[in-house]
């Protein structure tokens, strides 16, 4: 109930900041007509209030305990703080008023879920980023070519879903990443700079190892809940996406083995942001 409320009262402030951005930005006007230095000075501004990177998370509802609560949000904080910090390499959205949006699968590739979603994104024509494990590439490295051969884009999620806050610098990389870049290479002839770390989780130092040698890290800002509520109906996940779709959001789903919602909810995910006039992209093609 105390999460609804906060929404609720978020939305309106999110509203009333908006219109108040417009109103100041006298949009309307030709914005092919936007060459004098004082438009590009006020442009800058602009992006750098819009740039705020936000996750966009309503806790599922009355069901969570206090404790998950207050991880939950402290996650939240902490992901919201590292992408303000480190704005070219870590990354939850992308700060935009157009209609576009990314889907994003983790924990694959494999055989039960992953195919299926694949027939839905083919039948709708929909490209999306698959951020894979490197030990299930090994184990299914035909699906992961299948990913790639249909347009998808395939990202790093690690080896083996290890928590790279447990971990040194070294062994992020030299265990985690590099295995499963090359593995992905090896499979399917693309070697992957992009990486969404397990969990979500990462430390400031890790992130700043990994954006000197030009890793990129990428989160996202709708978390579909769908690991929350892999055992319930998928009317919650559909849910959890359209209270909180935005323009330039990153949309968090999984195909792991376990999240036979997930295919369920996709469709339906799908049609409510197409009604509504949305676009998807890669997420390479949304942030870069
Ligand atoms: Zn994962």
């Amino acid at each position: 109930m105390k999460s609804k409320h906060f929404i609720g009262v978020g939305l309106l402030l999110v509203v009333a900041l908006f219109s108040f951005a417009l109103l100041n930005l006298g949009v309307g006007t030709d914005p092919d007509n936007n060459n004098s230095e004082n438009e590009t000075e006020i442009a800058e501004n602009q992006d750098e209030s819009e740039a705020e990177p936000k996750l966009y998370n309503g806790n599922p509802d009355e069901d969570l305990d206090d404790e998950v609560e207050v991880e939950l949000d402290n996650f939240k904080e902490t992901i919201e703080e590292q992408a303000r910090k480190y704005p070219e390499t870590f990354f939850l959205s992308e700060p935009t008023e157009e209609k576009v949006i990314a889907l994003t699968f983790d924990d694959g590739p494999e055989h039960i879920n992953t195919p299926e979603i694949l027939d839905i994104l083919k039948e709708e024509d929909i490209k999306a980023t698959f951020f894979v494990l490197g030990q299930n590439v090994k184990q299914f490295p035909d699906i992961a070519q299948r990913i790639v051969d249909e347009g998808h884009q395939i990202a790093n999620h690690s080896w083996d879903h290890d928590n790279f806050k447990d971990l040194t610098n070294e062994e992020v990389l030299d265990n985690q990443i590099i295995p499963t870049s090359e593995k992905i290479e090896k499979t399917t002839g693309v070697y992957p700079t992009i990486i969404r770390p397990p969990f979500g989780a990462i430390t400031d130092e890790t992130i700043e190892f990994l954006g000197y040698q030009g890793w990129k890290l990428v989160n996202w800002s709708i978390d579909s809940f769908d690991w929350h509520y892999a055992e319930d109906t998928h009317e919650e996940i559909v849910g959890q996406v359209e209270r909180h779709y935005h323009p330039g959001g990153i949309v968090l789903l999984h195909n792991g083995v376990i999240h036979k919602e997930t295919v369920e909810a996709l469709p339906e995910i799908i049609e409510l942001l197409q009604e509504d006039g949305y676009e998807f992209k890669t997420v390479d093609e949304l942030l870069f």
